[in-house]
Order: C-alpha cells, then sequence, then structure tokens
C-alpha cells in the first residue's frame, strides 16, 4: 500500500497536516513501517464492521512515545507516533535479546521466529488494539474526539476510566485470539500444553512490561485519580481478561487455574531480570497490599461495562454471539 497516496487522501477528508505526519522514506527502518503500515490497514479494514468505516492509519512526526485515537466527521484515524514504532524496534526487535534476560527458554516457544520478534510483534498489535478499541467505542458517537494513549493532561473521569478499561480488554481478548492463532498454525507437531504454556508465560511477560514501561508506572497507587488508571490495575486487568480468554478457549480442564497462576509467577520472574532496579519486587508488594481496592475497583467498572452498549468488549461480545448462531 502506498503510505504517500493514502495519507494524502487523510489530509484532505480529516484536520490531520502533512506536518504532523512521518514520513518514513529512506529513514533506517523504512520497511519496518511499511510492514506495519500494510499489517495494519488490513487488521483495519478487518474490523470495519464495527463502524469504523472509512479508516486511517498512519505515523505521527514526533518521537515521544505514545499514539492515538481520532474521530473527524465520521472519518476513523489511529496515529502511532514514529516514536513509540521506534523505541518498540529497537527495544524489542534490535536489542532484546542482547540484554541479560535468559531467552533460550521462551526461543524454544517460537518455531520460525525469534522470542523478541514475538514480543516485538505482540506490543504492536497491543498498542494497535487498544486505539481500535477507542474508535469502536466512538462508532455511533457523533463528536469529534481524539484520546491519547499516554495522557497526562486531562483530568479524571469515571468515563475515561471506564473507556480505558475497555480498550484494555479489548485488546486483551485480541492478543488472546492472536496466540491461539500462533499456536495452532505453528504447532502441527507439537501441540503440547507445555508448548502452549511457554507461549502464553512469553505473552504474559509482555503485557507486564510494556505496561511497566509506560511513564507513570513508579507513580504511587491510585484509583479513581488521573485520566488513565494506574498502571498496576491496567496490567491486573489485562492480564485477567487475557488468561480468562484462553481458558474460555481451552477449557478448565487443560488450562487449569493451577497452571494460570504458575503462567502469572513465570511472567513475573522474567520481568524481574528485565528490570535492573526492585521494580517488579515493589510492583508485587503493591499488589498485595492492595488487592481488596483494587478488586473492589474493578468489580465497580464491571458494573459499569455490563450496561454499556457503546464499548468496545459489548460490541464484540455481540459480533460473537452473532457469529455463533
Ligand atoms: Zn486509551
Amino acid at each position: 500500500m502506498d503510505y504517500i497516496e493514502k495519507t494524502k487522501i487523510m489530509i484532505e477528508l480529516t484536520s490531520i497536516n502533512s506536518s504532523d505526519i512521518y514520513y518514513f522514506d529512506s529513514t533506517p527502518y523504512e520497511s519496518e513501517f511499511q510492514k506495519i503500515f500494510d499489517f495494519y490497514c488490513e487488521t483495519l479494514e478487518i474490523h470495519s464492521d464495527y463502524g469504523i468505516n472509512p479508516s486511517h492509519l498512519f505515523f505521527i512526526n514526533n518521537i515521544s512515545r505514545n499514539a492515538r485515537a481520532t474521530k473527524y466527521n465520521d472519518q476513523f484515524i489511529i496515529g502511532l507516533n514514529s516514536g513509540t514504532i521506534i523505541y518498540l524496534i529497537e527495544t524489542f526487535k534490535n536489542q532484546f535479546s542482547k540484554n541479560k534476560i535468559n531467552l533460550i527458554q521462551l526461543n524454544q516457544v517460537i518455531i520460525g521466529t525469534e522470542a523478541n520478534n514475538l514480543l516485538y510483534q505482540l506490543s504492536l498489535h497491543f498498542t494497535l488494539y487498544h486505539e481500535l478499541a477507542h474508535l469502536i467505542q466512538r462508532s455511533n458517537s457523533i463528536h469529534n474526539e481524539t484520546i491519547l494513549l499516554n495522557d497526562s493532561v486531562t483530568n479524571f473521569s469515571e468515563r475515561k476510566h471506564l473507556e480505558e478499561l475497555d480498550a484494555d480488554c479489548f485488546s486483551s481478548l485480541c492478543l488472546a485470539t492472536h496466540v491461539i492463532q500462533l499456536f495452532e498454525t505453528n504447532y502441527k507437531e507439537n501441540k503440547s500444553i507445555l508448548e502452549f504454556k511457554k507461549l502464553i508465560i512469553a505473552s504474559t511477560a509482555t503485557c507486564i512490561y510494556y505496561i511497566l514501561s509506560f511513564s507513570g508506572a513508579d507513580k504511587e497507587i491510585y484509583f479513581h485519580e488521573n485520566s488513565h488508571p494506574h498502571p498496576i490495575i491496567r496490567i491486573s486487568n489485562i492480564i485477567g481478561h487475557f488468561l480468562e480468554y484462553i481458558q474460555q478457549n481451552y477449557g478448565k480442564h487443560i488450562f487449569t487455574d493451577i497452571l494460570r497462576k504458575e503462567v502469572v509467577e513465570k511472567a513475573f520472574e522474567l520481568n524481574s531480570q528485565i528490570f535492573d532496579d526492585n521494580k517488579i519486587d515493589k510492583f508485587k508488594d503493591t499488589l498485595s497490599k492492595n488487592y481488596i481496592d483494587i478488586k473492589k475497583y474493578l468489580e465497580f467498572y464491571k458494573k459499569l461495562e455490563e450496561n454499556d452498549k457503546s464499548l468496545a468488549v459489548y460490541k464484540w461480545n455481540e459480533k460473537a454471539k452473532l457469529n455463533k448462531n
């Protein structure tokens, strides 16, 4: 797909200017940017039945790590900062295997691709699907609006937290689907639960790593404050939904609760090898001290979720029901 041609159309139809756009031709990661563009334009196309048509994807000319979803005059736009993509390429794709984390164990997991490549792909997917969920939340809205992935300006609102938790949940379901597909297609010979477990550990570890690498991850825990839920709460929400979906698809007799607990423990252990300081110990400590309040907070939003037909997960479930019939 021609990036320049497609962004030209977007400029004509939306409020985005050419100075907002990152043109990747002749840059060091040109081919990777092109690949991402092609793949996710197709993803948007596949999800167009959520009422998010016409959709556009572009890279924002900004080196900070962020992304945004915008609805403008019935055009649905996802913008990924060039800084986000470059960070993910340089952290996961290029350098991760050189880091001290022992990936040998995980490398056995992925057939035809290396562990760092899987982590790279999952982080990208997570970002894209999270933004996609924000577009889906706005498919029936008449308002123009932009939502940022990292937002330190917008004040707290219940609505905002609800939409963020929903976008994370939607993204977790998409990731779980992706991981299951990966397993089904690549593990023809050796579809053992042990292999599957390794893949799930790698995926869970990625979710933890990615959210903890956002700015604000070291903040004291808070509940009904700021534009986004606290990273610790986000991780609990994401992992919970991700593993729940896996269990639903494989059955608790195969992917047991004991296995689930083991996966989470191993994923944290891998992360404590990545982070130099005692970030993971602090994280686990906060988690255990605030377990009841986190649970209460998530239950509060779960109640709001159930009755809200504008949310992405509600629409996901509706679509799943239709597909079953
Ligand atoms: Zn968001």
